[in-house]
C-alpha cells in the first residue's frame, strides 16, 4: 500500500465535523509520535485555531497565500509534535489568496512533517476543490443523514476530477437508534466505511476550552473512536491514554460507537495495555514528548 501522507479532511456540508475530524485525528497521530501538520485550507470560513485555542499573531495562510509571508512565518506549535496553520478570518485578506500558492505550502509541509491534515471547506469552489487534487487522499465526512451523504456525493465527483483519491467515509454525530446502517450510507457513495464518531457533549465542550477532543476527554466515546480512526488510517499504533479507570479504555471493540466496552474481556485486555504503556504515556503530552524522543 502506498504511504498516505497528506490528507484533506472534506464535506458536502458545512457543520458536519471536518475541523473536530482535523484537530483530533491530528491530534491522535502526535500522540502516537508522529510529526502532525494541521492546515486551515477552509480559507472563506476559518475556525481551525478557535479549537486549539491559538491567536495567530498576524501571519496566517492567507498571507502565504497572498505572497506576503513564508509557510514557516504561518506554522504554530500546539504541542510537541504538532503544528497548526491558521487561516485568516477577514474578509478583506480573503479577497488577496490565491489558492494556487496552496500546492507550494502544501509541498513545504510534507517535506517536513509525517503527516498533513487539510481542513477542506464545504461546497464547490476553487479553494475547496483544489487540496482535493493535492492531497493523497481525501477523507470524506458527513453526519448519518441520508440527504448529507447525498451532498457528499459531489465532492466525491470533484475528488474524481481534480485527479484526487478519496480513503473513504467517516461518519460523525452517529447515535445508536440511527435507521440507516453505517455501511448501507457508505455503499451510497461506493467508498469504504473508515470511522464512525459517536454523537458526544464532549466534543462541543472541547471547542469551548480549546482543547482537542482526544486530550480534553481522552476516555469519551468520540475521543477513543478519534483514534481508532487514527489507527486504522495510518496503520500506526496510537497509544490509549492510561488513566485510573481501566474500563473506560476500549480494547477490541469493532466500531466507533460501541467504543466504551464494560465487558470482563475488554477491561482485561485494556489493563495489559494500560500495563504496557503506564510508564510512557502518562498522559497525552508526556506521550508526546517519549515519542519525540525515541523516532
Ligand atoms: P465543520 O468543520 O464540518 O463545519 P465542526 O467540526 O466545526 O464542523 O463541527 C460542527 C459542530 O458539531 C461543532 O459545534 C462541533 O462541536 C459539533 N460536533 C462535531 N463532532 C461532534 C460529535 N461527535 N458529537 C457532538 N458534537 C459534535
Ligand atoms: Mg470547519
Amino acid at each position: 500500500m502506498s504511504h498516505e501522507t497528506v490528507y484533506a479532511i472534506a464535506s458536502g456540508k458545512g457543520g458536519v465535523g471536518k475541523t473536530t475530524t482535523t484537530v483530533n485525528l491530528g491530534t491522535a497521530l502526535a500522540d502516537a509520535g508522529a510529526r502532525v501538520a494541521i492546515v486551515d485550507a477552509d480559507l472563506g470560513m476559518a475556525n481551525l485555531a478557535g479549537f486549539v485555542s491559538l491567536s495567530p499573531d498576524s501571519t496566517t495562510l492567507h498571507d502565504v497565500l497572498a505572497g506576503d509571508a513564508s509557510i514557516e512565518d504561518a506554522t504554530y506549535r500546539l504541542a510537541d509534535d504538532i503544528v497548526a496553520v491558521p487561516s485568516g478570518t477577514s474578509l478583506d485578506e480573503y479577497a488577496e489568496t490565491s489558492p494556487e500558492g496552496l500546492r507550494e505550502a502544501v509541498e513545504d509541509l510534507r517535506s517536513r512533517f509525517d503527516y498533513v491534515l487539510l481542513d477542506v471547506g464545504a461546497g464547490i469552489s476553487h479553494e475547496t476543490v483544489l487540496p482535493l487534487g493535492l492531497a493523497d487522499a481525501v477523507v470524506l465526512v458527513s453526519t448519518p443523514e441520508p440527504a448529507a451523504v447525498h451532498d457528499t456525493k459531489k465532492t466525491v465527483e470533484l475528488t474524481d476530477r481534480s485527479g484526487g483519491e478519496v480513503a473513504g467515509l467517516v461518519l460523525t454525530r452517529t447515535r445508536p437508534d440511527g435507521d440507516v446502517s453505517h455501511e448501507d450510507l457508505a455503499d451510497r457513495l461506493e467508498v469504504p466505511l473508515l470511522g464512525t464518531i459517536p454523537e458526544d457533549p464532549a466534543a462541543r465542550d472541547s471547542v469551548y476550552a480549546g482543547t482537542p477532543l482526544v486530550v480534553y476527554e481522552p476516555d469519551g466515546p468520540a475521543a477513543v473512536a478519534y483514534r481508532r480512526l487514527a489507527a486504522d488510517l495510518t496503520g500506526l499504533e496510537v497509544p490509549v491514554p492510561t488513566d485510573d479507570d481501566p474500563e473506560t479504555a476500549d480494547a477490541d471493540a469493532d466500531d466507533g460507537t460501541s467504543a466504551v466496552s464494560e465487558s470482563d474481556t475488554a477491561a482485561d485486555a485494556a489493563t495489559d495495555e494500560t500495563e504496557e504503556r503506564e510508564a510512557a504515556h502518562d498522559d497525552v503530552s508526556s506521550a508526546i514528548t517519549e515519542a519525540e524522543s525515541d523516532p
